[in-house]
Protein backbone atom coordinates (compact mmCIF):
# COMPACT_ATOMS: atom_id res chain seq x y z
CA UNK A 1 0.00 0.00 0.00
CA UNK A 2 2.90 2.52 0.96
CA UNK A 3 4.45 1.54 -2.37
CA UNK A 4 1.47 2.88 -4.17
CA UNK A 5 1.25 5.86 -2.52
CA UNK A 6 4.71 6.48 -2.97
CA UNK A 7 4.24 5.82 -6.75
CA UNK A 8 1.13 7.92 -6.92
CA UNK A 9 3.18 10.55 -5.86
CA UNK A 10 6.16 10.33 -7.96
CA UNK A 11 3.55 10.68 -10.73
CA UNK A 12 2.16 13.44 -9.57
CA UNK A 13 5.46 15.10 -9.02
CA UNK A 14 6.55 14.56 -12.42
CA UNK A 15 3.58 15.72 -13.99
CA UNK A 16 3.69 18.93 -11.99
CA UNK A 17 7.36 19.00 -13.42
CA UNK A 18 5.98 18.68 -16.89
CA UNK A 19 4.03 21.43 -16.58
CA UNK A 20 5.68 24.92 -17.99
CA UNK A 21 3.61 27.33 -16.27
CA UNK A 22 5.81 29.60 -13.86
CA UNK A 23 5.16 30.02 -10.26
CA UNK A 24 2.24 31.87 -9.28
CA UNK A 25 2.82 34.24 -6.69
CA UNK A 26 -0.15 33.07 -3.80
CA UNK A 27 0.89 37.01 -2.56
CA UNK A 28 2.51 40.11 -2.81
CA UNK A 29 3.22 41.31 0.38
CA UNK A 30 7.18 42.17 0.95
CA UNK A 31 6.95 41.03 5.04
CA UNK A 32 7.18 37.51 3.91
CA UNK A 33 10.64 37.89 2.31
CA UNK A 34 11.84 39.81 4.96
CA UNK A 35 10.39 36.89 7.49
CA UNK A 36 12.26 34.56 5.76
CA UNK A 37 15.32 36.48 5.12
CA UNK A 38 15.53 36.71 8.61
CA UNK A 39 15.10 33.01 9.35
CA UNK A 40 18.78 33.19 7.17
CA UNK A 41 20.27 35.49 9.35
CA UNK A 42 23.18 33.87 11.55
CA UNK A 43 22.82 33.63 15.55
CA UNK A 44 24.64 36.74 16.50
CA UNK A 45 25.59 37.44 20.64
CA UNK A 46 23.85 40.32 22.64
CA UNK A 47 27.59 41.70 22.33
CA UNK A 48 27.87 41.65 18.70
CA UNK A 49 24.30 43.02 18.43
CA UNK A 50 25.41 46.22 20.34
CA UNK A 51 28.51 46.66 18.15
CA UNK A 52 26.41 46.21 14.76
CA UNK A 53 23.64 48.67 16.43
CA UNK A 54 26.45 51.65 16.28
CA UNK A 55 27.76 51.19 12.51
CA UNK A 56 27.18 54.04 10.76
CA UNK A 57 30.80 54.62 8.85
CA UNK A 58 33.77 52.96 7.89
CA UNK A 59 35.46 54.07 11.08
CA UNK A 60 33.02 52.52 13.50
CA UNK A 61 32.87 49.27 11.18
CA UNK A 62 36.59 49.09 11.78
CA UNK A 63 35.97 49.03 15.91
CA UNK A 64 34.38 45.21 14.62
CA UNK A 65 36.56 42.80 16.65
CA UNK A 66 37.82 39.18 14.79
CA UNK A 67 34.99 37.59 17.06
CA UNK A 68 32.16 40.61 15.81
CA UNK A 69 33.39 39.68 12.61
CA UNK A 70 33.25 35.85 12.88
CA UNK A 71 29.36 36.03 13.82
CA UNK A 72 28.67 38.59 11.26
CA UNK A 73 29.93 36.25 8.40
CA UNK A 74 28.78 32.73 10.14
CA UNK A 75 26.15 32.09 7.71
CA UNK A 76 27.92 33.76 4.69
CA UNK A 77 26.90 31.07 2.98
CA UNK A 78 23.15 32.47 2.58
CA UNK A 79 24.24 35.78 1.78
CA UNK A 80 23.07 35.59 -1.59
CA UNK A 81 20.05 34.14 -0.21
CA UNK A 82 19.22 37.17 1.90
CA UNK A 83 20.00 39.21 -0.93
CA UNK A 84 17.87 37.67 -3.28
CA UNK A 85 14.70 37.79 -0.94
CA UNK A 86 15.39 41.53 -0.51
CA UNK A 87 15.19 42.19 -3.87
CA UNK A 88 11.80 39.89 -4.33
CA UNK A 89 10.38 42.12 -1.14
CA UNK A 90 11.84 45.54 -3.24
CA UNK A 91 9.72 44.16 -6.02
CA UNK A 92 6.42 43.49 -3.81
CA UNK A 93 3.70 46.01 -3.97
CA UNK A 94 2.40 46.01 -0.64
CA UNK A 95 4.12 45.13 3.03
CA UNK A 96 2.21 44.54 6.06
CA UNK A 97 3.36 42.86 9.11
CA UNK A 98 0.09 42.90 10.69
CA UNK A 99 -1.56 39.46 10.16
CA UNK A 100 -4.45 39.58 12.91
CA UNK A 101 -7.22 41.22 11.49
CA UNK A 102 -9.06 42.27 14.76
CA UNK A 103 -6.94 44.79 16.11
CA UNK A 104 -7.09 44.88 19.68
CA UNK A 105 -4.59 44.54 22.45
CA UNK A 106 -4.42 40.66 21.66
CA UNK A 107 -3.45 41.86 18.09
CA UNK A 108 0.00 40.30 17.40
CA UNK A 109 2.75 43.12 16.26
CA UNK A 110 5.91 42.84 14.05
CA UNK A 111 8.74 40.59 15.56
CA UNK A 112 10.65 44.47 16.31
CA UNK A 113 13.71 43.03 17.90
CA UNK A 114 14.84 40.71 14.91
CA UNK A 115 13.25 42.94 12.70
CA UNK A 116 15.79 45.58 13.93
CA UNK A 117 18.72 43.00 14.60
CA UNK A 118 18.16 42.02 10.41
CA UNK A 119 18.26 45.64 9.99
CA UNK A 120 21.42 46.15 11.39
CA UNK A 121 22.61 43.21 9.95
CA UNK A 122 22.43 44.42 6.38
CA UNK A 123 23.73 47.49 6.86
CA UNK A 124 26.70 46.24 8.69
CA UNK A 125 27.10 44.20 5.52
CA UNK A 126 27.13 46.86 3.59
CA UNK A 127 30.01 48.59 5.44
CA UNK A 128 31.82 45.28 4.84
CA UNK A 129 30.93 45.53 0.88
CA UNK A 130 32.42 49.39 1.35
CA UNK A 131 35.26 48.09 3.01
CA UNK A 132 36.29 46.08 0.29
CA UNK A 133 36.03 48.64 -2.31
CA UNK A 134 32.27 47.20 -3.77
CA UNK A 135 30.74 50.66 -3.03
CA UNK A 136 27.91 49.86 -5.63
CA UNK A 137 26.61 46.58 -3.41
CA UNK A 138 27.06 48.63 -0.43
CA UNK A 139 24.65 51.04 -1.50
CA UNK A 140 22.16 48.12 -2.70
CA UNK A 141 22.23 46.87 0.90
CA UNK A 142 21.63 50.35 2.21
CA UNK A 143 18.78 50.99 0.25
CA UNK A 144 17.59 48.00 1.10
CA UNK A 145 17.19 48.54 4.72
CA UNK A 146 15.85 52.51 4.19
CA UNK A 147 12.82 50.24 2.19
CA UNK A 148 12.68 48.00 4.96
CA UNK A 149 12.41 51.01 7.53
CA UNK A 150 10.39 52.63 4.88
CA UNK A 151 7.61 49.40 4.32
CA UNK A 152 7.47 48.80 7.96
CA UNK A 153 7.01 52.80 8.83
CA UNK A 154 3.65 52.95 6.70
CA UNK A 155 2.61 49.94 8.58
CA UNK A 156 -0.38 50.25 10.90
CA UNK A 157 0.26 51.15 14.35
CA UNK A 158 1.91 54.55 15.55
CA UNK A 159 4.72 52.44 17.32
CA UNK A 160 5.30 50.77 13.71
CA UNK A 161 5.80 54.65 12.54
CA UNK A 162 8.47 55.31 15.14
CA UNK A 163 9.99 51.82 14.48
CA UNK A 164 10.72 52.09 10.55
CA UNK A 165 11.56 55.56 11.32
CA UNK A 166 14.53 54.57 12.90
CA UNK A 167 15.49 52.17 10.29
CA UNK A 168 15.14 54.69 8.30
CA UNK A 169 17.37 56.84 9.87
CA UNK A 170 20.59 54.47 10.02
CA UNK A 171 20.35 53.86 6.41
CA UNK A 172 19.90 57.57 5.52
CA UNK A 173 23.17 57.99 7.69
CA UNK A 174 25.00 55.32 6.43
CA UNK A 175 23.77 56.54 2.57
CA UNK A 176 25.13 60.09 3.32
CA UNK A 177 28.47 58.22 4.85
CA UNK A 178 28.95 56.19 1.56
CA UNK A 179 28.60 59.08 -0.71
CA UNK A 180 30.90 61.30 1.40
CA UNK A 181 33.15 58.50 0.67
CA UNK A 182 32.55 57.66 -2.33
CA UNK A 183 30.65 59.02 -4.66
CA UNK A 184 31.00 57.67 -8.44
CA UNK A 185 28.24 57.76 -11.18
CA UNK A 186 27.14 54.17 -10.38
CA UNK A 187 26.43 54.15 -6.64
CA UNK A 188 24.97 57.88 -7.28
CA UNK A 189 22.55 56.13 -9.99
CA UNK A 190 21.94 53.14 -7.75
CA UNK A 191 20.77 55.54 -5.29
CA UNK A 192 18.78 57.94 -7.45
CA UNK A 193 16.71 54.85 -8.46
CA UNK A 194 16.36 53.96 -5.06
CA UNK A 195 15.24 57.64 -3.61
CA UNK A 196 13.01 58.43 -6.46
CA UNK A 197 8.99 57.87 -7.00
CA UNK A 198 8.76 58.27 -3.54
CA UNK A 199 5.78 58.96 -2.00
CA UNK A 200 5.23 62.16 -0.57
CA UNK A 201 4.74 62.56 2.61
CA UNK A 202 6.87 59.16 3.17
CA UNK A 203 4.44 58.43 5.81
CA UNK A 204 0.93 58.99 5.81
CA UNK A 205 -0.01 59.70 9.64
CA UNK A 206 -3.59 59.01 8.79
CA UNK A 207 -2.79 55.88 8.09
CA UNK A 208 -1.23 55.40 11.89
CA UNK A 209 -4.20 57.48 13.44
CA UNK A 210 -6.75 55.52 11.71
CA UNK A 211 -5.44 52.47 13.33
CA UNK A 212 -4.94 53.92 16.72
CA UNK A 213 -8.66 54.35 16.50
CA UNK A 214 -9.63 51.46 15.32
CA UNK A 215 -7.08 49.27 18.09
CA UNK A 216 -9.12 51.26 21.11
CA UNK A 217 -12.63 50.96 19.87
CA UNK A 218 -12.14 47.41 19.24
CA UNK A 219 -9.79 46.94 22.55
CA UNK A 220 -13.10 48.73 24.33
CA UNK A 221 -15.81 46.29 22.91
CA UNK A 222 -13.78 43.28 23.99
CA UNK A 223 -12.68 44.84 27.42
CA UNK A 224 -16.62 45.53 28.32
CA UNK A 225 -16.99 41.96 27.71
CA UNK A 226 -14.05 41.17 29.67
CA UNK A 227 -13.57 43.95 32.50
CA UNK A 228 -10.78 42.15 34.00
CA UNK A 229 -8.88 44.22 31.20
CA UNK A 230 -9.92 47.41 32.64
CA UNK A 231 -7.66 46.33 35.30
CA UNK A 232 -4.72 46.07 33.53
CA UNK A 233 -4.83 49.10 32.56
CA UNK A 234 -3.98 50.51 36.02
CA UNK A 235 -7.54 52.79 36.37
CA UNK A 236 -8.22 51.51 39.45
CA UNK A 237 -6.26 51.38 42.54
CA UNK A 238 -6.16 48.35 44.51
CA UNK A 239 -5.58 49.19 48.24
CA UNK A 240 -6.18 45.40 49.69
CA UNK A 241 -3.80 43.59 46.76
CA UNK A 242 -0.90 42.37 48.93
CA UNK A 243 2.59 42.07 46.61
CA UNK A 244 3.14 38.33 45.85
CA UNK A 245 6.72 37.33 44.92
CA UNK A 246 7.63 36.55 41.70
CA UNK A 247 7.82 32.91 40.52
CA UNK A 248 10.59 32.98 37.94
CA UNK A 249 11.16 30.16 35.74
CA UNK A 250 14.59 28.40 36.58
CA UNK A 251 15.77 29.17 33.61
CA UNK A 252 15.56 32.73 33.42
CA UNK A 253 16.55 33.03 37.09
CA UNK A 254 19.73 31.25 35.43
CA UNK A 255 20.45 33.39 32.49
CA UNK A 256 19.45 36.96 34.92
CA UNK A 257 22.67 35.41 36.82
CA UNK A 258 24.61 34.85 34.45
CA UNK A 259 23.76 38.46 33.62
CA UNK A 260 24.71 39.81 37.19
CA UNK A 261 27.99 38.05 37.09
CA UNK A 262 28.81 39.46 33.55
CA UNK A 263 28.29 43.31 35.11
CA UNK A 264 29.98 42.28 38.06
CA UNK A 265 33.19 41.20 35.95
CA UNK A 266 33.24 44.04 34.09
CA UNK A 267 33.05 46.23 37.11
CA UNK A 268 35.84 44.52 38.54
CA UNK A 269 38.14 44.69 35.48
CA UNK A 270 37.10 48.44 35.90
CA UNK A 271 38.90 48.83 39.31
CA UNK A 272 41.42 46.12 38.51
CA UNK A 273 44.05 45.74 36.20
CA UNK A 274 43.16 43.03 33.99
CA UNK A 275 44.59 39.86 35.18
CA UNK A 276 43.51 36.64 34.49
CA UNK A 277 41.24 35.71 37.51
CA UNK A 278 41.61 32.12 38.81
CA UNK A 279 40.60 29.10 36.72
CA UNK A 280 38.14 27.95 38.95
CA UNK A 281 34.53 29.41 39.32
CA UNK A 282 34.18 29.37 43.06
CA UNK A 283 37.08 31.09 43.77
CA UNK A 284 36.35 34.05 40.94
CA UNK A 285 32.43 33.71 42.51
CA UNK A 286 34.29 34.53 46.15
CA UNK A 287 36.60 36.99 44.78
CA UNK A 288 33.50 39.13 43.32
CA UNK A 289 31.55 38.30 46.74
CA UNK A 290 34.96 39.38 48.88
CA UNK A 291 35.51 42.74 46.79
CA UNK A 292 31.84 43.34 47.24
CA UNK A 293 31.35 43.47 42.90
CA UNK A 294 28.31 40.77 44.15
CA UNK A 295 25.67 41.37 47.37
CA UNK A 296 26.06 36.94 47.14
CA UNK A 297 27.04 34.18 45.23
CA UNK A 298 24.56 33.44 42.51
CA UNK A 299 23.31 29.45 42.63
CA UNK A 300 21.71 27.93 39.52
CA UNK A 301 18.31 26.95 40.13
CA UNK A 302 18.83 23.96 37.50
CA UNK A 303 21.94 22.72 39.79
CA UNK A 304 24.18 23.81 37.19
CA UNK A 305 27.85 25.29 38.10
CA UNK A 306 28.63 28.73 36.74
CA UNK A 307 31.58 28.70 34.33
CA UNK A 308 34.26 31.67 33.19
CA UNK A 309 36.29 31.20 30.30
CA UNK A 310 38.63 33.68 28.87
CA UNK A 311 37.74 34.74 25.71
CA UNK A 312 40.94 34.19 23.32
CA UNK A 313 42.70 37.21 22.11
CA UNK A 314 39.76 38.81 23.73
CA UNK A 315 40.00 40.97 27.45
CA UNK A 316 37.39 39.67 28.85
CA UNK A 317 35.05 36.65 30.41
CA UNK A 318 32.55 34.87 28.87
CA UNK A 319 29.83 33.63 31.40
CA UNK A 320 28.00 30.22 31.06
CA UNK A 321 26.44 27.83 32.91
CA UNK A 322 27.15 24.26 33.33
CA UNK A 323 22.97 23.76 33.29
CA UNK A 324 23.31 24.80 29.21
CA UNK A 325 21.08 27.84 29.66
CA UNK A 326 21.99 30.99 27.47
CA UNK A 327 21.34 34.66 28.28
CA UNK A 328 21.38 35.17 24.59
CA UNK A 329 18.27 32.66 24.22
CA UNK A 330 16.74 33.99 27.01
CA UNK A 331 14.05 37.08 26.45
CA UNK A 332 15.11 39.69 28.91
CA UNK A 333 11.82 41.50 28.78
CA UNK A 334 8.66 39.78 29.63
CA UNK A 335 7.47 40.69 26.17
CA UNK A 336 7.50 37.22 24.54
CA UNK A 337 6.49 35.54 27.59
CA UNK A 338 3.13 35.36 28.85
CA UNK A 339 2.72 35.72 32.37
CA UNK A 340 -0.35 34.74 34.30
CA UNK A 341 -3.26 36.88 34.49
CA UNK A 342 -3.55 38.62 38.00
CA UNK A 343 -6.45 38.39 39.96
CA UNK A 344 -7.94 41.34 40.83
CA UNK A 345 -9.98 41.62 43.63
CA UNK A 346 -13.56 41.75 43.82
CA UNK A 347 -13.34 45.86 45.16
CA UNK A 348 -11.73 46.36 41.92
CA UNK A 349 -14.25 44.12 40.05
CA UNK A 350 -16.74 46.62 41.28
CA UNK A 351 -15.24 49.46 40.48
CA UNK A 352 -14.60 48.80 37.10
CA UNK A 353 -18.44 47.52 37.03
CA UNK A 354 -19.76 50.79 38.22
CA UNK A 355 -17.36 52.51 35.77
CA UNK A 356 -18.33 50.22 32.21
CA UNK A 357 -22.23 51.20 33.34
CA UNK A 358 -21.37 55.26 33.89
CA UNK A 359 -22.33 58.02 32.45
CA UNK A 360 -18.59 59.02 32.90
CA UNK A 361 -17.54 56.22 30.83
CA UNK A 362 -19.76 57.47 28.01
CA UNK A 363 -18.07 60.87 27.66
CA UNK A 364 -14.43 59.39 27.98
CA UNK A 365 -15.29 57.42 24.85
CA UNK A 366 -17.03 60.51 23.37
CA UNK A 367 -14.12 62.85 24.26
CA UNK A 368 -11.18 59.92 23.12
CA UNK A 369 -13.34 60.26 19.45
CA UNK A 370 -12.72 64.26 19.45
CA UNK A 371 -9.45 63.82 20.05
CA UNK A 372 -9.06 61.41 17.41
CA UNK A 373 -10.96 63.25 14.65
CA UNK A 374 -8.70 66.67 15.87
CA UNK A 375 -5.56 64.49 15.46
CA UNK A 376 -6.62 64.01 11.59
CA UNK A 377 -7.22 67.23 10.65
CA UNK A 378 -3.28 68.12 11.59
CA UNK A 379 -0.94 68.57 8.82
CA UNK A 380 1.99 67.39 10.75
CA UNK A 381 4.43 68.24 8.36
CA UNK A 382 3.96 71.97 9.14
CA UNK A 383 4.65 74.36 12.05
CA UNK A 384 0.80 75.22 12.62
CA UNK A 385 0.38 71.65 12.50
CA UNK A 386 2.89 71.13 15.55
CA UNK A 387 1.41 73.52 17.47
CA UNK A 388 -2.08 71.79 17.33
CA UNK A 389 -0.63 68.83 18.01
CA UNK A 390 1.12 70.45 21.17
CA UNK A 391 -2.13 71.73 22.13
CA UNK A 392 -3.87 68.38 21.83
CA UNK A 393 -0.85 66.42 23.85
CA UNK A 394 -1.78 69.15 26.38
CA UNK A 395 -5.45 68.16 26.12
CA UNK A 396 -4.42 64.46 26.38
CA UNK A 397 -2.03 65.26 29.70
CA UNK A 398 -4.20 67.04 31.39
CA UNK A 399 -7.37 65.08 30.79
CA UNK A 400 -10.07 64.60 33.45
CA UNK A 401 -10.24 61.11 32.27
CA UNK A 402 -7.80 58.35 33.44
CA UNK A 403 -8.94 55.88 30.22
CA UNK A 404 -7.97 59.42 27.36
CA UNK A 405 -4.41 59.66 29.49
CA UNK A 406 -4.10 55.88 29.44
CA UNK A 407 -5.00 54.98 26.20
CA UNK A 408 -3.75 57.85 23.81
CA UNK A 409 -0.68 58.68 21.85
CA UNK A 410 0.86 61.75 21.92
CA UNK A 411 0.69 63.44 18.68
CA UNK A 412 3.35 66.06 18.96
CA UNK A 413 6.15 63.62 19.38
CA UNK A 414 5.15 61.59 16.53
CA UNK A 415 4.31 64.18 14.39
CA UNK A 416 8.12 65.51 15.17
CA UNK A 417 9.77 61.86 14.51
CA UNK A 418 7.69 62.17 11.08
CA UNK A 419 8.76 65.79 10.07
CA UNK A 420 12.18 65.37 11.02
CA UNK A 421 12.44 61.83 8.79
CA UNK A 422 10.95 63.29 5.72
CA UNK A 423 13.34 66.81 6.22
CA UNK A 424 16.56 63.92 6.16
CA UNK A 425 14.80 62.09 3.30
CA UNK A 426 14.42 65.34 1.32
CA UNK A 427 18.06 66.78 1.83
CA UNK A 428 19.56 63.20 1.32
CA UNK A 429 17.55 63.30 -2.73
CA UNK A 430 18.53 67.07 -2.78
CA UNK A 431 21.87 65.49 -2.58
CA UNK A 432 21.26 63.14 -4.91
CA UNK A 433 19.73 65.14 -7.90
CA UNK A 434 21.97 67.40 -7.60
ZN1 LIG B 1 22.28 27.34 35.19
Amino acid sequence: MGKIIVSLLMVLMFASLGATQPAKFVDDNAALRYLMAMGYMPQISSKTADKLAEIRDLDSFKKLTKDNLKELNSASGFLHTVTRLLDLAADCSKCTFIVDKKLDFDTIVPPYRSVRMFARYINAQGWQNAENGAYAEAARKFCHVFRLGLNVSRDGFAINGSFGIAIQKMAVESINNLLALNSEEKVKKILADCFTNLPKPLVDSRVHIDYERLFIVNSLIRAEKEPAMFGHMELFKDESQKTEPKIVAPDKACAANQRVLMGALEMYFMDNEFAPLASDSETVIKTLVDQQYLKAAPVCPNKGKYIFTLVEGEEYYDVSCSCGVDPDQQPAATDETKEKEPEFSPEVMKKIDEYIKSEAYVGDKKEINVIFDEMLKIDPYTAAGDEAAGKLAERIENNKSALVQYLMMNPQSFYKTLRENQQRVDDLVARLTK
